[in-house]
């Protein structure tokens, strides 16, 4: 198999899966214990709890181990809705966001009054930092917006946006999870307040992730009952799952310092391959984009179709989104930078890894040549 969708998933790598291993097995003491195995425990999850930190740039006491980005992105935002309510009820979003967080925000609209403010982008994916201080009122709270978006790979201007909301007193939360171990992310340079990152974008298990919360903000806890993760997020901990997190946050700093430019230029490779595919074109940025990420059009293709073609020549991509099923909606990104509906449905996105070869590439690109002129024959 060819595997191209590295943006929904990535395998978990050998190094990954030696290291937790053992606590599948002999290594079974719960964190909490006061005897040597729960001891043995406790310091493999600092451990991890350090590696993942030094990817963030956070010191280990702002990680908060989580279910996965999902749980990081909902705790992130309700819980500082509720934290600062009296304050105000105003959120700034965008219209790009993972539905963890646009979910998210209906939720909190429905259930909890929250006024939400979702942002526009332009033809790149881009918001403009001068629409997000525009949108701040004396009622906002929150802004949150994605590092990097997980259909189109659009890299977003934090920085910018942290510098605003830094100025104006507003908290900022970010959903890092595609660009966590992507691209060097460092939170203080960001002057983000919160950052949600998931294991298994980075060849790490399922299930498993963080919210970085920096110290100082005023976010609680978000379950509640035992004392674990510094009273913040209860339940005993996924020790094997962030033991994983924590050695595939080691092995992409490792690859961020190495910074060969390897899996950029294969991307390039794939974009080049396929432009040259009569009526293809390429959606998102061409500098702000992921290293891993590409989103191309086939006009007169259906996506839906391809895709099945493609898994039976052994190729695995995806149409941007979870759901992308002829009956469904497009998908809310495509059509928030302005693509007709048409060229939404139209619309696959490969996405690559540092595991991903040249050999891969272009055996990738040759079939989906092919593939799309046969369709167009038809
Ligand atoms: C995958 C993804 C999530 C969800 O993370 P899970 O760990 O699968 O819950 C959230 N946001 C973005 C941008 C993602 O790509």
């Amino acid at each position: 198999m060819i595997y191209l969708d590295n943006a929904a998933t990535t395998r978990v790598s050998p190094e990954v899966l030696r290291e937790m291993l053992p606590f599948f097995g002999e290594d079974f003491g719960n964190p909490s214990a006061l005897y040597r195995a729960g001891r043995e425990s406790r310091n493999a999850l600092s451990a991890a709890r350090e590696r993942v930190s030094r990817l963030a740039g956070a010191s280990p006491r702002e990680i908060f181990f989580t279910s996965g980005g999902t749980e990081a992105d909902n705790w992130a935002l309700i819980s500082a809705f509720l934290a600062l309510r009296d304050k105000g009820n105003h959120i700034i979003t965008t219209k790009i966001e993972h539905p963890a967080v646009l979910r998210t925000c209906e939720y909190l609209e429905k259930t909890c009054g929250a006024r939400v403010t979702y942002l526009p982008v332009d033809r790149e994916g881009l918001v403009r930092p001068e629409e997000v201080q525009a949108a701040i009122s004396p009622d906002t709270i929150l802004v949150s917006v994605m590092t990097a978006n997980n259909e189109i790979g659009t890299l977003e201007p934090i920085r910018e946006i942290g510098k605003i909301t830094r100025d104006r007193g507003v908290l900022f939360h970010t959903d890092a999870v595609q660009a966590f171990g992507q691209i060097p992310l460092a939170v203080d340079e960001l002057g983000v307040d919160m950052m949600s990152a998931s294991a298994h974008k980075l060849h790490g298990p399922k299930g498993v992730g963080c919210l970085f919360i920096r110290r100082g903000t005023p976010v609680r806890a978000f379950l509640h009952g035992g004392s674990q993760e510094y009273n913040r997020r209860a339940g005993t901990e996924n020790v094997p799952g962030i033991i994983g997190f924590g050695k595939a946050a080691e092995l992409a700093g490792n690859r961020l310092v190495r910074n060969d430019g390897r899996e950029a230029a294969l991307r390039d490779l794939l974009i080049h391959e396929l432009l040259a595919i009569p009526g293809v074109s390429l959606n998102g940025s061409s500098v702000r984009r992921l290293p891993g990420n590409v989103n191309v059009s086939f006009s007169g293709i259906s996506a839906e179709a391809l895709l099945i073609v493609l898994d039976q020549r052994g190729i695995a991509a995806s149409a941007g989104s979870a759901c992308a099923s002829g009956s469904l909606s497009p998908s809310h990104v495509l059509t928030a930078i302005g693509l007709p509906e048409e060229a939404a449905r139209s619309t696959v996105r490969l996405s690559l890894s540092d595991e991903t070869t040249e050999e891969e590439i272009r055996e990738a690109a040759g079939i989906i040549r092919e593939e799309v002129l046969r369709m167009r024959g038809r």
